[in-house]
């Protein structure tokens, strides 16, 4: 398992290089290693190399991930959720990046109220107005945003975005760029928990550098620390 500990310490140096060629603090910007389809030991082990935040996308293989690491790690959701599974995320997660739409947030508000919790959501973006991919369309963001404000129990952090996929990560700055750029236009009119620090998360083992250059807070890496995925199996 050294190479979990190689890859986190080159991918920290990345990161505070990215952050450093824009005159950002690398300490705005914070690691969620997308430790989806991979064994809990793998994150036992990034645990032990000081990694903190952990993200996962299906919730089955998460939960047991969950229970058998215990206390410990702070987890994030970056997977798709039906309405009817937001009680498990809410209970199970810290944070939850993927809210698109007024249904699910209602859903997630009622889980959290229940529990007498506050969760931390971001709306994901659909950036690219991909057909096939998650996320509220650039232009339908600010209704989004306005109907969360009913919400007392979601605690709206900022935007999430999977922008279309590109070679060149240089290709996929323009789509960055547009996540931080709703973000910034929304930001005065009160959408946000706390104005002064809105969570982008953005940016993926290919391209977090130029995510960190537009202004990424959170980047979601996985195949750069744990290696390729499993192929996906029925379970
Ligand atoms: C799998 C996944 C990632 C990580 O992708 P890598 O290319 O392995 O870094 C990031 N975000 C989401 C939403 C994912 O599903």
């Amino acid at each position: 398992m050294e190479d979990i500990n190689s890859n986190l310490e080159s991918l920290y140096k990345k990161i505070a290089a990215a952050a450093l060629r824009v005159h950002r603090n690398p300490q705005d910007i914070r690691l969620v290693a997308v430790s989806k389809r991979m064994p809990a030991h793998f994150v036992k082990t990034a645990l032990a190399c000081g990694q903190k935040i952990f993200g996962e996308n299906y919730l089955q293989d998460a939960q047991k991930k969950i229970e058998e690491i215990g206390p410990g790690p702070e987890w994030h959701f970056i997977g798709h959720i039906q309405s009817n599974k937001a009680k498990n995320v809410v209970s199970l997660f810290d944070m939850i990046h993927t809210v698109d739409r007024e249904k699910l947030a209602r859903a997630i508000n009622s889980h959290a109220g229940k529990i007498g919790k506050k969760t931390s959501v971001l709306v994901q973006v659909n950036v690219g107005k991909e057909e096939q991919k998650a996320g509220v369309l650039p232009e339908q963001t600010e209704e989004l945003l306005k109907k969360l404000q009913q919400f007392d129990c979601l605690l709206v952090k900022g935007l999430m975005t999977m922008p279309p996929y590109r070679n060149n990560p240089e290709d996929v700055r323009p789509y960055f760029r547009a996540l931080r750029e709703i973000a910034e236009q929304y930001t005065p009119k009160g959408y946000f928990h706390q104005p002064d620090k809105v969570e982008l998360s953005m940016g993926m083992s290919h391209d977090f550098e130029v995510a960190i250059e537009e202004g990424a807070t959170l980047i979601r890496v996985g195949t750069a620390i744990f290696g390729p995925r499993p192929s996906l199996e029925k379970s």
